[in-house]
């Protein structure tokens, strides 16, 4: 029988899961690669940089997840291979500054509206888009979502349906952005029926191991 990452790998194929590796140390992210794992993400700067200099040996492919903090950038923004929350011009023109080559975007939004979430709210995302339309490090594939921790598998639905909407109306103007980064442990299965891209899944592949 199959174990529980291979069926959640088989669950979510055709499309990528970032393992959100906070929780993760190095040992139990070779683990992971090795049952065919390949794309982790991280969401402090401090320990992504720790993990990737004791994983150079491996082939990872490295995302960063978390909230990024403009002053951070410089130390970190060409060893991702893309960027999951970006929400502000600040940082924006910070990866336009430091970045070598077109860094791979999501533009966090934040659907729900709370108050002490990041991201753009749904009718600031095409101005944004279009301010910076002209930045050749900035390649934006996708829009990132989280839904509200409590809510009801119905609750979340609507959020994520919120976000596929604005994408389709974003694919109006922008037809190359095509991904949805959406999902986590509680509510995956959730997303992949509303059409997610990217998984980012962390506690359901650390508990309980086989
Ligand atoms: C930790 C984290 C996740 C994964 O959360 P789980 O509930 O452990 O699956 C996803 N996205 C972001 C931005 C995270 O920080």
């Amino acid at each position: 029988m199959k174990n529980k990452l291979q069926s959640i790998l088989a669950e979510c194929s055709g499309r990528t899961i970032v393992v959100a590796s906070k929780y993760a140390d190095p040992s139990t992210i070779k683990a992971l690669y090795a049952q065919g794992f390949h794309t982790f993400g991280e969401n402090r700067v401090d320990s992504f940089l720790e993990k990737y200099d004791m994983l150079r040996d491996y082939a990872i492919h490295w995302h960063f997840i978390g909230t990024l903090q403009s002053k951070k950038v410089v130390k970190m923004i060409n060893k991702i291979e893309c960027l999951h929350a970006l929400d502000n011009i600040k940082l924006a023109r910070y990866i336009e500054h430091y970045r070598r080559d077109p860094l791979n975007c999501f533009i966090q939004v934040n659907i729900t509206q709370e108050e002490t979430k990041h991201g753009l709210r749904v009718e600031e995302v095409l101005p944004f888009l279009k301010e910076i339309a002209s930045f050749k490090k900035i390649n934006i594939i996708g829009l990132m979502t989280m839904a509200r921790a409590h809510d009801t598998e119905e609750q979340i639905r609507h959020v994520f349906l919120a976000l596929k909407e604005l994408l389709n109306r974003v694919q109006l103007e922008y037809p190359m952005i095509q991904s949805l980064s959406m999902g986590m442990s509680d509510d995956y299965e959730i997303a992949l029926e509303c059409g997610a891209t990217h998984l980012r899944l962390g506690r359901i592949l650390f508990e309980e191991k086989e």
